[in-house]
């Protein structure tokens, strides 16, 4: 058996990982940007931690706080340039998903004044980005192991830029950062991890064995602690066991990529407000479903240790995804469909899928 791994992040987990190891922050450059979203950097505790810790090592940085849920071009151009006036050589993206992928394209898009972020995304690999540091707020994404940043574009679809320069050099992982995260987002965002790990060991089918452990620890993670978190939601070790469980599926998808599980459900974040994981979760068991008809080892591999499609689907149901299903338009199901299938996830998830596949997903509520 042949098979390659490459994840370049260095990363610090556990309780007190950003002060502890202050020094590790400022060798990334000489002035930060940081980046977050509108509240949680500062609820959650870890903007206060970045800044004392810059402060300590006498780094100097300046802020962006405005980056929204599925960040816009529009974002990602107006930080660019801040970061440019501002004189930064380094990003400090703190947050869920959303500021850590903004932070990853602001680097790259601030390090190429004379392209547009369109141009970005054509041969990603070939331009130069500063570098990225993560401190992650949810336990979903994995965006801080991972080199894709998921952006919205000046029309509203979603698609993300996948370049080797997006890895983070370094990703700071401390639980206690996750627990003012609400219980809505606790779900969506454990439940992204989960079908990352799915998705990824369903595209990988055991081929390589690195991301085989990988996914089956983080499913199994996810399975037997999210419903002790959600009942304990400041028990600072399950927190971070869910957190763990999310970078190693982020681990996965560096290596893997995605199904069109994801692109399926991308217009429900953009356009119903449908949180991402949730969105997932809803076609996940429908996408199974169809590729198992013809590969059922491939499927139940990738869901160990759930025993079955049905025993995954309840699981999903116990947290109140399938209530979410929003009404979808004849239109919106045609349009979507066809973007699924225009996606670069569509070639490489196994189970010979139609456009027709995806339209009566998004009519049949996941497929259920
Ligand atoms: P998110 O969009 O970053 O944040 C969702 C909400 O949770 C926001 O309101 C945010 O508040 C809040 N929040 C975050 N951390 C919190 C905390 N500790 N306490 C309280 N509230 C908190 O959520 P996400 O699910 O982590 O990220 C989703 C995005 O990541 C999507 O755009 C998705 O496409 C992308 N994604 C990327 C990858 C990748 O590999 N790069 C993989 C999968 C998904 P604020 O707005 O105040 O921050
Ligand atoms: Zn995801």
């Amino acid at each position: 058996m042949m098979w390659r791994y490459y994840m370049p992040t260095a990363v610090f987990f556990g309780q007190g990982s950003v002060q502890k190891n202050s020094e590790a922050l400022s060798e990334a450059g000489t002035k930060a940007l940081l980046v977050t979203g509108k509240r949680s950097a500062r609820v959650s505790g870890a903007l206060h931690d970045v800044t004392k810790a810059l402060t300590v090592q006498k780094m100097s940085y300046s802020l962006f706080d405005e980056v929204e849920e599925n960040p816009s071009f529009e974002t990602i151009r107006r930080a660019a340039m801040l970061m440019n006036r501002e004189a930064c050589d380094l990003v400090i993206a703190i947050g869920g998903g959303s500021p850590l992928d903004a932070g990853k394209a602001i680097a790259m898009l601030a390090a190429n004044e004379n392209l547009s972020i369109e141009q970005l995304y054509d041969d990603p690999d070939r331009w130069p980005a500063y570098s990225t540091i993560a401190v992650p707020t949810t336990s979903g994404t994995g965006s801080e192991v991972t080199q894709f940043a998921v952006l919205t574009d000046d029309e509203g679809n979603k698609s993300g830029i996948s370049a080797t320069r997006n890895f983070p050099v370094k990703a700071f992982l401390d639980p206690v950062y996750t627990t003012t995260m609400n219980e809505h987002v606790t779900i969506s965002t454990a439940l992204d991890a989960l079908s990352h790990a799915v998705e990824g060991e369903l595209i990988n089918a055991g081929a390589n064995p690195l991301v085989k452990s990988l996914a089956s620890k983080a499913v199994a993670t996810i399975k037997g602690t999210l419903s002790s978190v959600l009942s304990s939601p400041d028990d600072i070790q399950m927190r971070g066991e869910l957190q763990y469980a999310a970078m190693l599926a982020g681990m996965v998808i560096a290596h893997t990529g995605t199904s069109v599980v994801h692109p399926a459900g991308y217009p429900l974040s953009v356009h119903k407000e449908i949180k991402h994981g949730l969105a997932n979760s809803l076609f996940l068991v429908g996408v199974l479903r169809h590729v198992s008809r013809k590969e059922a080892r491939r499927v139940s591999n990738a869901i160990e240790p759930f025993a079955s499609i049905e025993e995954l689907e309840a699981f999903l149901g116990s947290f109140g995804v399938y209530d979410l299903m929003p009404t979808i338009t004849e239109e919106e199901a045609r349009d979507w469909s066809a973007a699924v299938v225009n996606s670069s996830h569509y070639k490489r998830t196994p189970g010979d899928f139609d456009r027709e596949f995806f339209e009566n997903l998004y009519k049949r509520a996941g497929g259920k």
